[in-house]
């Protein structure tokens, strides 16, 4: 069982177009099933019409899911349940601490043993052990509290789908639970994969450094664990991360200007070194002898606009 997940945090673009057509691909290329779920709650950054939009352009490329479609903000019982457990065995600890006070203590010169991880900073452990209870952690401080997930390792192994074996270095103790009681991605993810009997993700590689904390989750909680496959992202001319500077890469963009899903497909076939020739094609066309193991490793270079 595999899943698309995506945010809707705005339009699908190539980048996420590009890897939901490799997640569908594996997966249907093994007569797998496939379900979609919203990952909804990340409150701010979730737009208006998103998820519609993203529905909708997901089967315009003509790829599909089974059953129902998964909605995250729907869920909350679920992650809430999942926390206090982690509370009660002692995993989990309140803490008050703000991002901008981890990001301070991270940087200051006489804290020797944090410091910067690749996706942020390493934190200090300034509210390990200091409250009983979030209420508890509320009265002390006047602030309202964030569950953190105790981290005890350095290293988590794994064997990643694609780039192999990972050392899976883990920075510091992690958020499972917003301070305004909304779980963090990492808890949402790891309930939901585990209760949707999931057991390949497949996802672009800026989450490779969330897998090792995700793999003590579900340890943590006695799930299940699925294989990651993480997947190298479209990134500009410039080798960053493919962004508005790189110019509309939406797809509603694309076929606003005519670009049919044929010709899409068939461009992001050419991305994925599954074609080496432009020519318009389907989904269903591209699970003909589709193999994780013959793409490209690198990074993909997808905004060249030879669509239009
Ligand atoms: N919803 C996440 C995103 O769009 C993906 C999460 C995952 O695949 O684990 O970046």
């Amino acid at each position: 069982m595999g899943r698309l997940a995506p945010s809707p945090t705005g339009v699908l673009h190539l980048g996420n177009a590009r890897t939901f057509l490799l997640a569908w691909l594996s997966v249907r290329s093994r007569c797998g099933t496939l379900l979609l779920r919203i990952e909804d709650i990340d409150g701010p950054r979730i737009k208006a019409g998103a998820t519609e939009q993203t529905i909708e352009d997901l089967r315009w490329l003509g790829l599909d899911w089974d059953g129902e479609v998964f909605v995250q903000s729907s869920r909350q019982v679920l992650y809430r349940a999942a926390c206090q457990r982690l509370f009660d065995m002692k995993l989990a600890y309140p803490c008050v601490c703000s991002r901008k006070e981890v990001d301070e203590a991270a940087s200051a010169p006489h804290e020797s043993v944090v410091g910067v991880a690749s996706d942020g900073p390493i934190y200090p452990g300034t509210c390990r052990g200091k409250f009983a209870s979030l209420e508890d952690a509320k009265q002390q401080t006047g602030r309202e509290a964030s569950l953190r997930f105790r981290v005890d390792h350095d290293q988590i192994p794994f064997v990643d789908g694609f780039r192999g074996p990972q050392s899976g270095s883990i920075a510091g103790d992690f958020v499972v639970q917003k301070r305004d009681g909304g779980p963090a991605y990492q808890l949402a993810v790891v309930v939901d994969d585990a209760a949707q009997e999931v057991n390949e993700v497949l996802r672009a590689d800026d989450l490779l450094p969330s897998t090792p904390r995700q793999l003590l989750l579900y340890r943590a909680l006695g799930l299940p664990e699925p294989t990651f496959t993480h997947v190298p992202l479209v990134v500009g001319h410039d080798g960053l991360r493919l962004a508005k500077r790189h110019g509309d890469t939406s797809l509603r963009h694309f076929r606003n200007q005519g670009v049919s899903a044929a010709t899409l497909l068939g461009y992001l076939a050419v991305l994925l070194g599954l074609r080496t020739k432009l020519t318009p094609t389907t989904a269903q066309e591209l699970l003909a002898g589709f193999d994780l193991a013959k793409l490209s490793i690198d990074s993909v270079r997808g905004d060249d606009h030879a669509l239009l």
